[in-house]
């Protein structure tokens, strides 16, 4: 495992939390809520609890968990946000760790993923500036609350 320059191996090992804490943790992956300080109710990020770099390294176990907690994250962000649509998302371009962004794209943002992120870009700078109303990290706990609460999880293997 890494140092702390990985954001995520600082959350799995308890030096930055979450709004709302954990939503899920089965030992191989912990979804909680983004931690970012523009981001909307709702927004998860599905992670690898250990530090990998590439999805082709999962392990078989790994492998196989992740399918159902993707379906189980989007189907609790559905119910529990309402989006028009669930993005998901894999990068691991900037945090070269193994996540996966459950994304909620709600009626006030406009669709598809090219204007959602110029969308989220701009509004990002414009809650910075304080220009922009800025969820409170209380909303975002409240959400994380929600959705770890969503009847999903009690679902994974069926
Ligand atoms: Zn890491």
């Amino acid at each position: 495992m890494p140092d702390s320059s990985c954001p995520i191996c600082d959350e799995v090992a308890g030096r930055r939390s979450a709004p709302g804490g954990a939503i899920y943790d089965d030992g191989l992956w912990l979804v909680s809520h983004h931690l970012g300080p523009y981001t909307d109710p709702g927004e998860l990020i599905v992670k690898l609890r250990r530090h990998g770099e590439a999805l082709g390294d999962l392990t078989a176990p790994e492998a196989a968990a992740l399918g159902p907690i993707l379906r189980a994250a989007a189907a609790a962000v559905e119910r529990t946000i309402r989006p028009e649509r669930v993005y998901v998302a894999a990068f691991s371009e900037r945090v070269r760790h193994v996540h996966f962004y459950v994304l909620p794209r709600t009626a006030s943002m406009p669709a598809g993923h090219v204007l959602s992120d110029v969308y989220k870009r701009g509004r990002t700078l414009l809650r910075g500036w304080g220009v922009a109303r800025n969820p409170s990290t209380a909303a975002r706990a409240d959400a994380a609350t929600r959705i770890r609460e969503d009847a999903a999880w009690t679902r994974l293997s069926t």
